[in-house]
């Protein structure tokens, strides 16, 4: 079995949307590499007086459109093919949503729920010193995604403005509201993904108020999520996180779930009316309406997606679905909105967070979300056009898009010197 590659799943992609769109391989060719790759070491001194030290990257995939743009990940898994792919998708989704960023994305291979709070602001700190040259607000401008949140942001916010002596806080989005954060940044992953599922339910003709729906990851995204459908009156039979998986055909109480969460910091051992326990695959395979992958890459393989079941998926996670299996699906007519478009919410919002940083003035929410609904509602409008136009899938069109978009700027711009 070939070893599962993230950065070349994008490129096939790439591939294909450039030949669609008619262009030559000297057009878009740039493009196949990141512009930039930094790997650091990260020592940090544990609680117990030992050193340990971790590896960290992050790489700037396209500055063409604008700085660069993209979350810090902490996770086991990281690596440097995973960040380049990351940094790739976020190139794509920014271009997709119109919004005028290139890409970029950053992780630390490390499990920091083994860490205390003070070795994980240790570590964030130091990775923070160790990529401090490519940062700026005009340069690069981090998140958070997978494990990492407002905390973690306000560390990374604080270290960079300890070095030029001065408080900037357009230098990473995702912050505390205490610090120049944005209203609504938390919960706009989610909002995206919830407003693009009702776009291409009733394009489908599938009542969200009568749809089965299965949600895997139970963290910002897929959490979010959740509790919007759940707040619409929807039906989520299934949920998951890492560690368990829940299932009750009559719909799951999400507010229980989430207090139990709040408590245990797991799905694990909850126990509610009607609820069974069920592997993360079986979540991934139910006969569902809508099924929301939230947690991570590479789930729907070439083996799941023979079984899935559900009619619509919604890519809330980053690369959830591998080629081989994106073939699959599209083959067994079931409609993707791939994630470029569809978690694209989050970055939507992170951009008018450091506008407002940038400006010195706050929005409030209900602007914030008026102006998310907008873009999301148009972007998706705009791939479901072509996709509808031209009878190619939903990511392919979304690439088509994105990629015509860098494209004209980088032809634009020439090529230095
Ligand atoms: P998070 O750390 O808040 O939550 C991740 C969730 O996925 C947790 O519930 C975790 O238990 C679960 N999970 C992890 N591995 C799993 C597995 N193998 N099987 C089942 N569940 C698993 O992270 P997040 O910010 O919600 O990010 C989730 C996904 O969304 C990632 O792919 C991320 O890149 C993407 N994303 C996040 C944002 C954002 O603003 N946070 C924006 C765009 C895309």
């Amino acid at each position: 079995m070939v070893k599962y590659n993230a950065y070349q799943e994008m490129l096939d992609v790439l591939d294909d949307a450039a030949e669609k769109l008619g262009l030559e391989l000297s057009d878009y060719t740039a493009l196949r590499h990141p512009e930039r790759e930094l790997k650091v070491a990260v020592p940090v001194e544990m609680d117990d007086g030992t050193l340990r030290v971790f590896s960290g990257y992050r790489v700037q995939h396209s500055s063409s459109r604008g700085p660069c743009k993209g979350g810090i990940r902490f996770h086991p898994g990281v690596n440097i093919d995973e960040v380049k792919a990351l940094a790739a998708w976020m190139t794509w989704k920014c271009a997709v949503v119109n919004i005028p960023y290139g890409g970029a994305k950053g992780g630390i291979e490390v499990e920091p729920s083994e860490l205390s709070a003070r070795e994980l602001s240790r570590l964030t700190r130091r990775y923070t010193a160790a990529i401090l040259p490519l940062l700026g607000p005009e340069r690069d401008i981090p998140a958070p995604d997978i494990n990492t949140d407002a905390r973690i942001m306000g560390w990374i916010m604080d270290t960079y403005s300890m070095f030029k002596g001065y408080s900037v806080p357009s230098v990473v989005t995702g912050k505390p509201l205490e610090i120049g954060g944005s209203l609504g940044r938390k919960e706009a992953t989610g909002r995206g993904v919830s407003i693009v599922a009702d776009e291409i339910a009733f394009r489908a003709g599938i009542s969200m108020q009568k749809a089965r729906i299965a949600v895997q990851g139970f963290g910002n995204v897929g959490g979010t999520v959740a509790r919007i459908f759940y707040e619409k009156g929807y039906k989520i039979v299934a949920l998951s996180d890492k560690d368990s998986a829940l299932y009750n055909e009559k719909g799951l109480n999400i507010d229980e779930i989430f207090a139990y969460v709040e408590v245990n910091k797991t799905l694990k051992g909850y126990i509610g009316k009607g609820v069974q326990e069920i592997t993360n695959e079986e979540l991934l395979t139910l006969d569902v309406d809508i099924l929301v992958p939230a947690a991570i890459e590479n789930q729907i393989t070439k083996e799941i997606a023979d079984k899935v079941k559900a009619k619509i998926i919604v890519e809330g996670a980053n690369g959830p679905t591998t080629t081989e299996a994106d073939k699959i699906l599209n083959e067994k007519n079931i409609i993707i909105v791939p994630d470029i478009l569809a978690n694209a919410g989050g970055v939507v919002v992170s951009y008018f967070e450091w506008v407002q940083n940038l400006q010195a003035i706050f929005w409030d929410e209900h602007e914030v979300n008026t102006m998310l609904k907008r873009i999301m509602i148009r972007s998706f409008d705009e791939v479901y056009d072509i996709s509808k136009s031209k009878g190619f899938s939903m990511r392919l069109s979304a690439y088509m898009v994105a990629l015509n978009r860098v494209v004209m700027a980088k032809k634009i711009r020439g090529i230095f010197p």
